[in-house]
């Protein structure tokens, strides 16, 4: 049977569905990760909500299409995604477990899966970590690797069903422009290959004792686990410096109803930060379990963005408007107040950082890295999407990461390395969209913007907008130009010559 194409009223019930929908992912994602709930129970959710993951919903939505605006369109993909999360949501659940269950034995020691990557960045013997990594790789290759290759075939036949050649064609066809930003992404990987090695190789010299030739993948956690500058970053003084930092910006923390902060410890809790917008902008959870050192730091302010960013997110706008739309956006407003940790004048006020100029030029070798490895990855996935057999992609994960970082990835994780949807493309703009508005900022407001209550109203202002606008428009209207890859080029040249 042909799918039509739905009127008002069935656009308006698929709405409130979605909404109703994300909201118990969201918290069933909330109570996993922060210890609350053991298992992590995606199965009733979709049971509950059959006709919003339907086939024929993904199809009929995509009818509507024709002609409408980039809300409509923002439907479509979430109908879409929803069709494929379904078709893929026995392996998301299976990924789950195995990672939760899977303990690696290393030695005399029992390391659990998910805290293989933080032992190995805080292990200070270097054959101890490439022992550990090694075990990470086996036990990624054989337990999740088969999840991941029947996972993509799955979605490859999906895509076929919605009238797409492969999963790019799909992703074109919802508005992404996946070549231009390709595009941007060779000539900011040209135009900062020299400065990159330059200042990798000093920061793997300094940090993990080798040079960038001889660097290898189990060194890399390791040196921008930044153990050297911990004591400067204790734990104790996460929450308060935000508070303060927020307080600068006309924010007061607590008195924020809708932001529910969940510092309680918990064994199951994940050690890293992480923001669930359960109701936009109605209930938003900010999790953490301070830790302390940078880049800890670094991830409860990035949370603390998207909570600020949902938490003020006008009630009034559509289901897409809150829930939807250009992930670039939230994403900048998270980057924006992750890299005041990097922000000299920031760190002045707030810490007491010794050699703050230093840190902040480590920061931007540590962004250089980051941004360089995520071009890669999306020439990567353009590539691995594109292909018929995924398996056969392995190689030309190994060469493009590689290339781009000067050290070899490991080979078993060319599946695991794929964010769905494109998201690499959310993170990659970002990037600019912080760098861009940050330099924006300082131009209107001076460089210490973020002690600045006006500089806090305007954040509030287009925060109130929620992700109405994509990443472009909205920096086009603030600053009057589009994302581009080349500013964080130049902010990270800014921080090194000011070091
Ligand atoms: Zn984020």
């Amino acid at each position: 049977m042909p799918a039509e194409p739905p009127s008002a009223r069935d656009l308006d019930a698929f709405r409130a569905k979605a909404d109703r929908f994300i909201a118990e992912l969201d918290e069933e994602y909330y109570l996993h990760y922060a210890g609350l709930k053991e298992g992590f129970d995606l199965k009733s959710i979709y049971d509950r909500y059959p006709e919003l993951t339907s086939l024929e919903q993904a199809q009929s939505m995509g009818l509507a299409v024709n002609g409408a605006g980039g809300g409509i369109r923002e439907l479509w993909r979430f109908a879409v995604e929803g069709y494929m999360g379904e078709l893929t949501r026995e392996h998301t659940e299976r990924e789950a477990r195995v990672e939760a269950e899977l303990k690696a034995t290393v030695g005399e020691e029992e390391i659990p899966f998910r805290m293989l990557r933080p032992t190995i960045a805080n292990e200070p013997d270097r054959t101890k970590r490439a022992e550990i990594e090694k075990t990470r790789n086996e036990l990624t290759e054989e337990h999740l690797n088969p999840i991941h290759l029947e996972s993509a075939e799955v979605v490859r036949h999906a895509v076929r069903q919605l009238g797409s050649d492969n999963y790019v064609d799909l992703y074109r066809r919802f508005g992404f422009d996946l070549d231009g930003l390709a595009g941007q992404c060779r000539s900011f990987l040209d135009s900062t290959e020299r400065l990159y090695e330059t200042t990798a190789d000093r920061l793997f010299r300094e940090r993990a004792g080798v040079p960038l030739a001889e660097a290898e993948r189990w060194d890399v956690a390791r040196v921008f686990r930044a153990v050297g500058w911990d004591s400067a970053f204790p734990a104790d003084r996460m929450l308060p410096a935000l508070e303060a930092t927020l307080a600068d910006l006309g924010i007061d923390l607590h008195a924020q109803k809708n932001v529910h902060l969940d510092l309680e410890e918990r064994p199951l809790k994940t050690p890293r930060a992480f923001c669930s917008p359960i109701e936009v902008p109605d209930k938003v959870m900010l999790v953490i379990q301070p830790m302390g050192g940078p880049d800890d730091w670094r991830a409860l302010f990035h949370e603390a963005g998207h909570t600020e960013h949902f938490a003020h997110t006008s009630p009034d706008l559509s289901v897409e408007d809150r829930r939807l739309g250009d992930n670039a956006v939230t994403e900048g407003w998270a980057m924006l107040l992750q890299h005041l940790i990097d922000e000299p004048a920031w760190l002045l006020r707030r810490l007491d950082v010794p050699r703050p100029q230093e840190f902040a030029a480590e920061g931007a070798t540590g962004l250089l890295y980051f941004v360089r490895r995520y071009c890669a990855k999306l020439l990567y996935e353009l590539e691995f999407h594109a292909a018929d057999d995924p398996t056969a992609l392995q190689p030309r994960y190994v060469e493009l990461l590689g290339d781009a970082l000067k050290i070899e990835p490991s080979p078993t994780d060319y599946l695991g390395d794929i964010d769905s949807g494109f998201y690499v493309t959310a993170y990659l703009r970002s990037w600019a969209f912080e760098a861009q508005l940050r330099a924006f900022l300082r131009e209107r407001f001076g460089n210490t913007w973020f002690t600045r209550r006006d500089a806090g109203s305007l954040l509030r202002e287009l925060w109130s907008e929620g992700q109405r606008m994509n990443a472009d428009e909205l920096l086009s209207e603030v600053t009057g130009a589009p994302i581009e890859m080349e500013a964080v080029a130049e902010r990270v040249r800014e921080s090194f010559a000011a070091a």
